[in-house]
């Protein structure tokens, strides 16, 4: 062990190889050093494990191997065929190209800055009043996401007081966000009031004291409660809400500006809808059903809309200008009543059937696979339940194939099921189809 150690090469032999340093000269001295050290590392730990130790070669060609791995990104494209449209794991809503075209400018912008007056602006400006057409409310204002969004509402609003919540609704919405603690966090406290699968409007009204500030509602996105159930309309919680002189905040989670009825899909909360009810307060994502980049969204009455602008919390939690200006042409979409044409997340949910099952027919032909019917799913946190009949290629050889395909230069993600690889083209974009073809069809070679 002790010769094979001694015959391992020092770091000048391998930096000055002839292949590694030609190879490597686009690298700085320091971090060519830095791998060379590390290959040598691993080389002495296997030495010592009992293993033999690599020719020069093979630690040059390790070294060099590591150094192009620290310029791979590792956070890159992929195609998602895994039948969720929302896929947080893989990112959300995917944007549109206007969308994206508008978020690569070049150099500076007039991100708080008022080009009429030349003096110092605010941020928000740049989509409240497309927010407020859109929505009908008075006033709006964007953080980073939309759990910070609520966060910010409650700790300008509801700190050291009451908010009444249904029982059934403080629930966790997944990626851990609870929303009892969210609301301890900030500083507000929570009182639950109901059961888990019944709560009636006298069981906010009893709950209601001198320190009640809020009710508020939370849209159980992520599971659908069955069977004997209640819930108070947020009409009627308004109502409540007015009489006894408090705010009524509604957390919509996705919330959509279209009416997800139209697409054959459960009725999802509109936030048109929440506005008009009477919430004082209405929050909702920017990356699921509004199909745009991650943003927290909060539209309403602008007393309160005022107030979490001046919060200290606002600076903390404010978005940034290229997610902002991504977010303006996303609402502009929606201006233009082209949200359906070029959202992806709309174009998928509202394509034919009929088409995706000739493209469904055509990435089965590449491999030989067959076709079934099956079922996309909204996912995202919205729409509990919520699923739109697709058909879906099979392949057999489950999880290995699934690796083979994730492993393409251009990943491909399919969902396993069973023993079988599934992919779903509703959730790619009909100009991804060559991408998936050529993945296929390369796996048919094989
Ligand atoms: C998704 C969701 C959130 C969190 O939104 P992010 O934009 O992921 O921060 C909060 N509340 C509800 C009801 C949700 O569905």
């Amino acid at each position: 062990m002790a010769k094979e150690l001694r015959s391992l090469p020092g770091v000048n032999k391998v930096l000055t190889d002839e292949r590694f340093s030609r190879m490597a000269k686009e690298y700085s001295h320091d971090l060519a050093v830095s791998v060379i050290r590390e290959e040598l590392e691993r080389q002495r730990e296997s030495i010592q494990a009992g293993k033999s130790g690599d020719f020069l070669d093979v630690i040059v060609d390790n070294a060099l191997e590591r150094l192009a791995a620290i310029f791979t990104p590792s956070l890159r494209r992929v195609i998602n065929a895994s039948g969720v449209i929302l896929h947080t794991n893989l990112g959300r809503a995917p944007l549109s190209d206007d969308a994206l075209k508008a978020m690569a400018v070049a150099g500076y912008s007039n991100l708080e800055f008022d080009l009429d007056s030349g003096s110092r602006g605010q941020r928000h400006v740049h989509v409240e009043d497309l927010l407020c057409r859109l929505t009908g409310a008075e006033a709006a204002f964007v953080v980073n996401n939309n759990a910070s969004g609520v966060m910010l509402g409650l700790s300008a609003l509801a700190k050291r007081k009451e908010v009444i919540v249904s029982r059934g609704q403080a629930v966790e919405i997944g990626g851990g966000f609870r929303v009892p603690d969210v609301m301890r966090q900030s500083g507000a406290k929570l009182i639950e009031v109901g059961t888990t699968n019944r709560t009636y409007s006298r069981d906010y009204e009893e709950a209601i004291t001198p320190s009640t500030c809020a009710l508020m509602r939370v849209h159980s996105s992520n599971f659908k409660l069955v069977g004997f159930t209640s819930e108070v309309a947020l009409e009627e919680l308004a109502a409540i809400a007015k009489k006894h002189n408090l705010m009524l905040l509604d957390d919509l989670g996705s919330g959509s500006l279209l009416n997800t009825t139209a697409f054959g899909l459960a009725a999802e909360p509109m936030v048109q809808q929440s506005v008009k009810a009477g919430a004082s307060l209405t929050f909702f994502s920017g990356d699921k059903l509004l199909g745009g980049p991650q943003a927290g969204i909060i539209v309403g009455e602008k007393q309160y809309i005022d107030k979490l602008k001046r919060h200290p919390l606002a600076r903390a939690l404010r978005i940034d200008k290229t997610r902002l200006t991504g977010l303006a042409v996303t609402l502009m979409h929606y201006l233009k009543d082209e949200a359906v044409a070029k959202i992806p997340i709309w174009r998928m949910i509202a394509a034919p059937l009929k088409d995706i099952e000739k493209r469904a027919g055509i990435w089965a032909k590449a491999c030989g696979a067959k076709v079934i019917d099956g079922e996309t799913m909204v996912g995202g946190g919205s729409l509990p339940g919520g699923s739109l009949p697709t058909k879906l290629v099979v392949l057999p050889g489950g999880s290995a194939l699934a690796k083979k395909l994730r492993l393409q230069t251009m990943p491909v993600i399919g969902r396993v099921e069973k023993d079988h690889l599934l992919l779903d083209p509703r959730t790619v974009l009909p100009e991804e189809d060559d991408i998936v073809i050529k993945a296929l069809t390369s796996l048919a070679v094989k």
